[in-house]
């Protein structure tokens, strides 16, 4: 579970990285100052996320919780480099649509415990 959340964040940071190293001219590993609050930000809304422990990757999130200004961002980021990432990392890239793969179930968990909760 925890090494779950863990994968999605460093999925993320990678992507930033990759998009951030070709499109701000930032040297290889390193951020922007623009682009590592983005990081900060995507890290933040992962410690926050409403259905933890059983998070859904956010990409098959129902709630989108992310601010205007930063889901632009990230939609960018995720253009850029959600192409790019099987073949730069392909291991965590398969990891992570695997879970992708089994988010419908976690949703499902997930409104079947809250809508037990409401009314
Ligand atoms: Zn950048």
């Amino acid at each position: 579970m925890r090494n779950r959340i863990s994968r999605e964040k460093k999925t993320i940071e990678e992507m930033i990285k990759l998009y951030c190293n070709k499109n701000h001219g930032t040297k290889k590993g390193n951020l922007c100052y623009k682009c590592e609050l983005l990081l900060d930000y995507t890290h933040l809304r992962i410690d926050k996320c409403p259905f933890l422990p059983d998070k859904p990757t956010c990409k098959n999130c129902t709630i989108h919780c992310y601010t205007k200004n930063y889901k632009e961002d990230i939609k960018k980021v995720m253009k850029y480099s959600g192409p790019r990432m099987m073949k730069t990392f392909p291991i965590l890239t398969i990891h992570h649509l695997i879970d992708g793969i089994l988010d419908k179930k976690r949703i499902e968990n997930f409104n079947q415990r809250t809508q037990g909760n409401k009314k």
